[in-house]
């Protein structure tokens, strides 16, 4: 191990079933991107694993879905104190296996831990309704029940909060789960399920199997007593859980990939809008799924907005280990990502494309990808199709706004979507025809948990946080009472 925490014991390598860590022999390699070290290694579960954490799931759900939303909320509350109590070590964890540097990783922890305080609060305002009866002699009632057992499969990118955002409404709700974090990062995730049995979550309640996507996965949307998946990490991996769920009519949620397009209007604060896209674009290196993908630049500002950036990129970024003082951007996740990144690039340079600063991995290591600016980016390069998730600026210059709408909806996904104007009309006129879920307006970061996170077309279905993130993990159900003299 080479992560100094307060609390050792915050780094747990086991699997969390039914209350108990479980020692298994097969174990998962967790290693840190930065210098490519052993962090950890982390038993990983069977098909039997899988099974027993279900059926703990559901064993639990009797007594969880019982209690009363202020006990749930009692709970949930003492869970996130102990996050937040812990967050220094909470955020050693998280960069020493992900990557990104100590101060966004402190940042994730707070931010993952603001679903757990919102959501506790939420749990006591699950209301029914009393609708107006067509006759006098009955009346019509609408109560709001948990699904059930969810099963949670999220990705690398957010070890911490892609989990809390799941876990956090699933139990307000009265609901109980069964995760799977990504196989890069369970560190973070074994670490949240310990804070959780020391709040007193009950046994079952948080189940958590580590290991084979292939073997976990059929398990969980194969199993008739998991009545919800919620999902987050690529398209690709989403459409094929879809499919999969379709065989026991699960509810789904689905959190998927984006492609941000950011506009810059010829009236925008153009400073304003180098600050935004600096954030948008190049926190965790350009690995979340709101970060911007393409850069629309209205053509009469192009140039200089394109030098703006460049200096902004080369005189703030620092690339290195995300521990070190002054790192600005930390690691890819590994060598794989970092290949998709340099070949997006080469085969958009080979299209013309033309790298105004960085363009290459770093000295520093595999997994470094120096800090990008690509100028004379057209629509149609892979640069611009592709999701990047990498630190890589694409700028494509347009001419009118009825344009640049058409070319940022001509994708198949629509998570969230920037744009800078001064113009009221326009911010109207085109948060409106913008084909995506979330929309920042002279706002380069947008997520929190009281605004629902979620996109629409091929980026998902469902919505996380808010006052609607509770809708995904509870059913409604009519009582009519009838025969009333
Ligand atoms: P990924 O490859 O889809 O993996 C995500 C999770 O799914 C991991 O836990 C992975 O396990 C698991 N998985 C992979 N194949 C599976 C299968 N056949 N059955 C069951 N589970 C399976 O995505 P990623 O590369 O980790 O994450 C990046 C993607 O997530 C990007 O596209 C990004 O945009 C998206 N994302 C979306 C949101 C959102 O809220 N919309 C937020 C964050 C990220 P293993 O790790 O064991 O393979």
């Amino acid at each position: 191990m080479n992560i100094t925490l307060n609390d050792t014991s915050l780094l747990k390598t086991d699997l969390y079933i039914n209350g108990q860590w479980l020692n298994r022999d097969i174990k998962l390699a967790v290693t840190n991107p930065a210098n490519a070290s052993l962090v950890a290694e982390v038993s990983t579960a069977s098909k039997e694993d899988t099974l027993d954490a279900i059926a703990a799931a559901s064993e639990a759900l009797k007594s969880w879905s019982q209690t009363t939303a202020k006990q749930r909320s009692a709970l949930l509350k003492k869970w996130f104190q102990l996050i937040m109590g812990n967050q220094d070590d909470l955020a050693s964890i998280l960069t020493a296996e992900q990557g990104k540097v100590i101060a966004e990783a402190k940042g994730e922890i707070a931010y993952g831990a603001s679903y757990i305080e919102w959501f506790a609060e939420e749990a006591k305002r699950i209301n029914g309704d009393v609708i107006p009866q067509p006759s006098n002699d009955r009346r019509i009632i609408t109560i709001k029940q948990p699904v059930g057992v969810v099963a949670c499969i999220t990705p690398w990118n957010f070890p911490n909060a892609m989990l809390t955002r799941k876990i956090a409404p699933a139990l307000a709700a009265g609901c109980t789960v069964v995760c799977k974090p990504a196989s890069e990062t369970p560190l973070s995730a074994l670490a949240l399920a310990e804070l959780a049995e020391r709040a007193g979550i009950p046994a079952g309640v948080i189940n958590l199997v580590v290991g084979k996507a292939s073997i976990i996965g059929p398990v969980l949307t194969a199993s008739s007593e998991v009545r919800k998946l919620s999902f987050t990490g690529s398209t690709q991996v989403g459409k094929l859980l879809l499919e999969e769920c379709a065989a026991t009519v699960k509810k789904v949620s689905m959190e998927l990939g984006g492609n941000a397009p950011f506009i810059i209007f010829d009236d925008a604060d153009l400073d304003a809008a180098v600050t935004g896209l600096m954030a948008s674009k190049y926190r965790n290196a350009g690995q979340t799924c709101v970060c911007t993908n393409r850069v629309f630049v209205h053509q009469s500002i192009y140039q200089s907005f394109s030098e703006k950036l460049v200096a902004a990129v080369e005189q703030n970024l620092t690339l290195g280990d995300g521990t070190t003082e002054g790192v600005t951007t930390g690691p890819l996740i590994n060598k794989g990502a970092v290949s998709i990144v340099v070949d997006l690039v080469e085969k958009s340079v080979a299209k013309g494309a033309k790298i105004a600063t960085g363009g290459s991995v770093s000295e520093l290591g595999d997994c470094f990808y120096k800090p990008t600016v690509l100028t004379a980016v057209t629509n149609d390069m892979p640069i611009a199709t592709d999701e990047i998730f990498g630190p890589v600026a694409a700028l494509i210059p347009f001419e009118s706004d009825q344009q640049v709408i058409d070319m940022a909806n001509d994708t198949k996904v629509g998570l969230a979507a920037y744009f800078y104007t001064g113009d009221i009309s326009r911010i109207w006129r085109v948060s409106e025809q913008l084909e995506y879920g979330m929309i920042g307006v002279n706002e380069g970061i947008i997520s929190n948990e009281m605004a629902p996170f979620g996109g629409v077309k091929e980026s998902g279905m469902g919505r996380e946080g808010s006052k609607y993130g509770l809708d995904d993990y509870l059913e409604l159900k009519y009582i009519c009472m009838g025969g009333l003299k």
